[in-house]
C-alpha cells in the first residue's frame, strides 16, 4: 500500500510538472502568437530632471491585454527569455516605437527613448547592426535610442562586456536597469563600461520607511558619482521621495508616478511639448 501511494505522489507530481510546463508552452505560443499578430502594445513613461520637472525621455514599456486580461511584462519576458524568443520581442519593441515615434524623434533630436533589452540579445554579434539598419531606415539618431539592460542578465561574463562596448561605440547610451538587485553591484561598477544605473523601485519606495533602505541610496548615488555614471531613481511615488533624493546634491533624474505614469505615444508626445526642457516644479 505504501508503494502504492508512492506511486500516486509521484504521478501526480509528475501530473502537476506537466501541467506548469504545459503552462509554459500554452503562453510561450499565445505570446508567439501576438507578436505575429502586432497587438503587443507600448506606453511610454517620462523621464524627468528629478530637481526642475523637466521632461528628458521616456522609457517603452510593452503591454499585452489578452481576452481583457492584462499579462505583465514581469510574467511574458521571463517566460520569452526561457523559450528563446525575447529576441523578437526586443526587435518588435524598437520596431514598433519607430512606427510611433519616428517623426518625433526627427523633430525633437533632445528627446531619448529607453528600451528594455535582455541578456540573450547581447548574445547575438549581430544585434547592433539589426538595431542600426532599423534606425536609419527610420532616421533616427542612435544617440535618441538607450539601451537598459537588467543587472541580472550582465554580470561580468566578457561577452555581454564586449557587447556593451560595440553597442556604445555605436551611439547608444547603456544604463543598468533594477541597479542593486542583483549581483553583488557596488563591486563590480568599476568595471562595467556603462554609461548609467537605474536605482530599484524596491530602493527608492523604502525611503521614509525603512532604515536600511535609506542608507543605501546615498551609498549608490556616491558610488555613482566616484564612477561618473548618470543617474536615473526610479519608483518615486511621494514628495518625500523626490525631496529626499533632490537633497543628495547631485544631478539626478527619475521616473515614477509622482512625476507621470507609462502613456501612448501620443500624449508623451504632448506631454514633453508642455514641459520638456523647461524648467518647472517636479510637483503637481
Ligand atoms: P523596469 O524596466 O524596471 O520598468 C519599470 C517598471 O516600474 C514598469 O513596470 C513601470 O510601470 C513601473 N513603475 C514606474 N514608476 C513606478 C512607480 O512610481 N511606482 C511603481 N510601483 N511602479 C512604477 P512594468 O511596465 O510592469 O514593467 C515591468 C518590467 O518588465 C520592467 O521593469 C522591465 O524589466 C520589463 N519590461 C517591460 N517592457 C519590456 C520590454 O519591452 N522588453 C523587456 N525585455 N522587458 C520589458
Ligand atoms: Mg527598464
Ligand atoms: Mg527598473
Ligand atoms: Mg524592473
Amino acid at each position: 500500500a505504501l508503494i502504492g501511494l508512492g506511486g500516486a505522489l509521484g504521478g501526480a507530481m509528475g501530473c502537476i510538472l506537466l501541467l506548469l510546463q504545459r503552462k509554459g508552452v500554452t503562453m510561450k505560443a499565445r505570446l508567439s502568437n501576438a507578436l505575429k499578430k502586432g497587438v503587443l502594445e507600448l506606453e511610454y513613461q517620462p523621464i524627468v530632471n528629478l530637481h526642475t520637472g523637466a521632461v528628458v525621455g521616456a522609457e517603452a514599456l510593452l503591454r499585452w491585454t489578452e481576452n481583457n486580461e492584462v499579462i505583465s511584462p514581469d510574467v511574458f519576458i521571463p517566460v520569452a527569455e526561457e523559450a528563446d524568443i525575447v529576441q523578437q520581442v526586443t526587435l518588435y519593441v524598437i520596431d514598433r516605437l519607430l512606427l510611433e515615434m519616428a517623426g518625433f524623434l526627427q523633430s525633437h533630436p533632445d528627446f531619448r527613448l529607453n528600451v528594455n533589452i535582455s541578456a540573450n540579445d547581447l548574445c547575438d554579434p549581430g544585434f547592433g547592426a539589426k538595431i542600426a539598419a532599423r534606425l536609419e531606415a527610420a532616421s533616427v539618431l542612435p544617440t535618441q535610442l538607450a539601451l537598459e539592460i537588467t543587472e541580472r542578465s550582465s554580470a561580468n561574463a566578457s561577452e555581454a562586456i564586449e557587447a556593451i562596448r560595440s553597442l556604445r561605440s555605436r551611439g547608444h547610451s547603456i544604463y543598468i536597469d533594477d541597479f542593486g538587485t542583483g549581483y553583488s553591484s557596488l563591486s563590480y561598477l568599476g568595471q562595467l563600461n556603462v554609461d548609467g544605473i537605474k536605482i530599484d523601485k524596491s530602493f527608492t519606495q523604502k525611503v521614509g520607511t525603512d532604515a536600511i533602505g535609506v542608507s543605501i541610496a546615498p551609498q549608490i548615488v556616491d558610488m555613482a558619482r566616484a564612477h561618473d555614471l548618470a543617474i536615473v531613481v526610479e519608483g518615486i511615488e511621494t514628495e518625500r521621495q523626490r525631496e529626499y533624493f533632490a537633497n543628495l546634491k547631485m544631478e539626478i533624474n527619475a521616473q515614477g508616478w509622482l512625476f507621470g505614469k507609462p502613456v501612448s505615444a501620443s500624449k508623451i508626445a504632448d506631454l514633453f511639448s508642455a514641459r520638456g526642457g523647461s524648467v518647472r516644479s517636479a510637483t503637481r
